[in-house]
C-alpha cells in the first residue's frame, strides 16, 4: 500500500515574507492520480518537493504506506521524480538514461536489460534504445525521462509539470499516453500543474491551490461544477467561470435592472451569480426568463462558438453551438439553467450553500 498523507505541512524559505506552502493536508489513495493544481508561485513545485524529501518542512508530517518518512533523505523514499526540465544526461545513451536508478541501486545487468526493455515498451522508446538525447525529439526526450522514472517502479511517482515543454499537439497526445500508462500501473501519483484543462483530463482527484494552502479538492468535474469560492471557478475551467453582481429579492434574482426566477431556496440579499459558459442557453428571441443581453464579440472554436456578452454594464461569456448565428452589436436572450447557477458572498468569495 503507497498511501500518501500529508498533515499540517508548512514551509517558509528563508528570507521569505509569506509561507509557501501553509497548512497543507491531504491523503492520496494507493493507486490514485492527485493533480496539485494552481498559478505560478502557489506553492505546488514546493509541496511536491517535500515529498520529495528535497526540501525540509518547517511542521507537519509526511507518511507513505503508514510510515513517517518525513526526515527521510530523498533516496531512502520510495519515490520517484519527474521534473519538467526533463533532465536527461546529454552523454548517455536512452538505454542507459532509463536505467541510470537501477545501476546506481547496483541491480544485476540482465535485470536492468530486462526492465529497461519493459520500460522502454512502454513508453514506445524500443527503437531508439541506442540514440543519445540530442538525436531526440523533445517529446521523445520527456518520455525518456518519464521512463527512467517509472523503472524504478516506486511506490509513488511525482511529476513536476512533465508536459510543459512539449507544443500543443504533443502534449495532448502524451496526456492521453500517461494517463493510460499511470492508470495500467496503478501508481499512486503526485502531478503538479498549472494548466487546468491537464488537471480535469488527468485527475482523478484535484486540489486547487492558492497562496499555501489547498482551497478545494475533490473529483475533478465536482470541482469545475461547484467551486468552493471564486477563486477556484476564476481559475478551473476555459473559459472561467462568470460571476455576476446581482441581488436575491422575492424568489427573483435581480441583475442590471431586470428579473428572472431564482431557484428554490436562494435566501434574499446580494450575490455573486456563477454561472459557467455552457450552461447558458442562447436565444435570438425574447423570453420572459432570459436576460437581455447584446453580442460584443463572437470567437467561432470550430466545436462551438464563444459569446463575449453585455448584460448591462456587466459582461460574460456565453458558449453557444458551432451553426448558432450570431455577431457582434446582435441583440441577445440568455437563459442560464437554473439547476447550474451557483451563488457566491460578494464580501468573501466564498460559496453560498
Ligand atoms: P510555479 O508554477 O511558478 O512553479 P509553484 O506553485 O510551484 O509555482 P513554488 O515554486 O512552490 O510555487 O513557490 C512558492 C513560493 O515560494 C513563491 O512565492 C516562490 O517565490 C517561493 N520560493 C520558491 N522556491 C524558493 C527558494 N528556493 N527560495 C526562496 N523562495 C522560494
Amino acid at each position: 500500500m503507497a498511501e500518501v498523507e500529508i498533515t499540517g505541512l508548512e514551509k517558509t524559505y528563508p528570507g521569505g515574507a509569506r509561507p509557501a506552502v501553509r497548512a497543507v493536508s491531504a491523503t492520496v489513495a494507493d493507486g490514485e492520480l492527485l493533480v496539485l493544481l494552481g498559478p505560478s508561485g502557489c506553492g505546488k513545485t514546493t509541496l511536491l518537493r517535500m515529498i520529495a524529501g528535497l526540501e525540509t518542512p518547517d511542521a507537519g508530517t509526511i507518511r507513505i504506506g503508514g510510515a513517517d518518512i518525513t526526515h527521510l533523505p530523498p533516496r531512502e523514499r520510495d519515490l520517484s521524480m519527474v521534473f519538467q526540465s526533463y533532465a536527461v544526461f546529454p552523454h548517455r545513451t536512452v538505454a542507459r538514461n532509463i536505467g541510470f536508478g537501477l545501476a546506481m541501486r547496483k541491480t544485476a545487468r540482465r535485470e536492468i536489460e530486462a526492465k529497461v526493455e519493459w520500460a522502454a515498451g512502454l513508453l514506445r522508446l524500443e527503437d531508439l534504445l541506442d540514440r543519445y538525447p540530442a538525436q531526440l525529439s523533445g517529446g521523445q526526450r520527456q518520455r525518456v525521462a518519464v521512463a527512467r522514472a517509472i523503472v524504478m517502479e516506486p511506490d509513488v511517482l511525482l511529476m513536476d509539470e512533465p508536459l510543459s515543454n512539449l507544443d500543443a499537439l504533443l502534449r495532448l497526445q502524451f496526456r492521453a499516453e500517461l494517463k493510460k500508462l499511470l492508470a495500467d500501473l496503478g501508481t499512486t501519483c503526485v502531478y503538479v500543474t498549472h494548466d487546468q484543462v491537464e488537471a480535469l483530463s488527468l485527475g482523478e482527484r484535484v486540489a486547487v491551490m492558492d497562496e499555501g494552502e489547498i482551497v478545494q479538492a475533490g473529483a475533478p468535474l465536482e470541482v469545475y461544477d461547484a467551486p468552493a469560492s471564486i477563486f477556484v471557478g476564476g481559475f478551473l475551467g476555459s473559459p472561467p467561470m462568470n460571476f455576476l453582481e446581482a441581488v436575491v429579492d422575492g424568489g427573483a434574482i435581480e441583475l442590471e435592472g431586470q428579473r428572472i426566477p431564482a431557484p428554490p431556496g436562494w435566501t434574499a440579499g446580494p450575490v455573486l451569480i456563477g454561472v459557467r459558459a455552457e450552461t447558458i442557453i442562447a436565444s435570438g428571441t425574447e423570453a420572459a426568463d432570459a436576460l437581455r443581453a447584446a453580442a460584443e464579440v463572437v470567437e467561432p472554436l470550430g466545436s462551438a462558438t464563444l459569446v463575449t456578452a453585455l448584460v448591462g454594464g456587466q459582461r460574460l461569456k456565453v458558449q453557444v453551438p458551432a451553426d448558432f448565428t450570431v455577431a457582434p452589436g446582435d441583440r441577445l436572450w440568455l437563459r442560464p439553467r437554473p439547476d447550474r447557477l451557483g451563488r457566491y458572498d460578494p464580501r468573501t468569495g466564498l460559496a453560498l450553500t
